[in-house]
């Protein structure tokens, strides 16, 4: 049988092309040809050896675009030459949640990648059910982003955002400036847009965020605070997964406010938090895993040009150069937004 690379990160800062064969083909799969794969946040937490639930080692590579070379027997939903962009999860269809429609709480759910199919490698094998046709105008580059804009869109819908809503958004990565993008669409007002590189915001400004808070420069809850007469915001979104921003994702809330937890923390178990503000300012806190009937959504959104995909990316690569890429990635000089990976 024959063997394709794929990439693995085998240690913290290591990355390895390991030879495998393409898991069995059912009758619902199809054989993509990967065409382009971007660098997610949570691959980067694998990168350096503290993903808390991705031991090493682990396959990288989640966000996916490719064509439609192969269908199994059964396949009804796409034919040969189709572009689509993977939603990556592995859910069991039994179980409690799943039943009820709720798959992203699957008891028993999988990722592609920690199921050993990494995104970076020329071949992969998916049910039909988790691929989603891409439009004509949108290149395979821009459709590895639907992925992370699927997660925007869950966490915008879990923040339940209405007409008129002030929202602040900490984190500017792509997740941060594909939910600055949703919020707008959803109804969302005044929007301010959190992040300590300055290239970052930049984005975020030129997407329509209304206030750029540079949090080496100026206290963010303060800026909030005051630019809202004192009240705060109604919906903040903490996209960064670190114990201040948290804080500060709280401290921004009006009354009644609700913050919705996206980030993924690497000390998950150290985390101070004033507690009172829940009872004193009846405010909420949310959290949100991954997406569930999002992609659809996202693609509606697209399609309508609500949510712009390429300026997101600011670096392309061929697969030879994906070291490279993580370096670009973590080098805040090299002013990396999304990072996508050509194959
Ligand atoms: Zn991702
Ligand atoms: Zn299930």
């Amino acid at each position: 049988m024959e063997q394709y690379p794929m990439a693995v990160v085998t240690a913290p800062g290591r990355v390895e092309f390991k030879k495998r064969t393409l898991p069995p083909f059912g009758s619902h799969d199809v054989l993509l040809r990967v065409k382009a794969c971007s660098i997610c946040g949570g691959d980067l937490h694998i990168y350096k050896g503290k993903h808390p639930l991705a031991p090493l080692p682990m396959a990288i590579g989640h966000e996916i675009s490719g064509e439609v070379i192969e269908t199994g027997k059964a396949v009804s939903k796409v034919s040969l030459g189709d572009r689509v962009a993977v939603e990556p999860v592995i859910t069991c269809g039994t179980c409690y949640f799943c039943i009820r429609g709720e798959y992203h709480l699957c008891e028993n759910i999988g990722y592609q990648y920690s199921s050993g199919q990494g995104g970076f490698t020329p071949y992969f094998v998916v049910s039909e059910n988790w691929v989603h046709l891409l439009p004509d105008f949108i290149s395979f580059e821009e459709g590895a982003l639907f992925e992370p804009l699927a997660v925007a869109v869950h966490a915008c819908c879990k923040a339940q955002v209405e007409l008129g809503h002030s929202t602040a958004i900490f984190g500017a990565g792509g997740i941060g400036l594909f939910l600055l993008q949703v919020v707008k669409a959803a109804g969302g007002s005044e929007v301010f847009i959190v992040d300590l590189l300055e290239h970052r915001l930049k984005t975020a400004l030129s997407l329509g965020a209304h206030f750029s808070i540079n949090v080496a420069e100026e206290d963010p809850v303060e800026r909030i605070i005051k630019e809202t007469h004192g009240l705060g915001v109604d919906r903040s979104f903490e996209a960064v997964g670190v114990e201040k921003t948290l804080r500060q994702s709280a401290e921004s809330l009006k009354k009644g406010g609700i913050c919705v937890l996206i980030g993924l923390f690497e000390e998950p178990h150290r985390v101070l938090f004033p507690v009172n503000l829940f009872v004193q300012r009846e405010i909420q806190i949310r959290g949100c895993r991954g997406y569930c009937w999002d992609f659809q959504v996202a693609l509606e959104l697209v399609r309508d040009g609500k949510v712009q995909l390429k300026p997101l990316i600011s670096h392309q690569l061929p697969l030879s150069d994906l070291r490279k890429a993580f370096e670009i990635l973590l080098d805040a000089k090299a002013q990396a937004n999304k990072v996508i990976i050509q194959l």
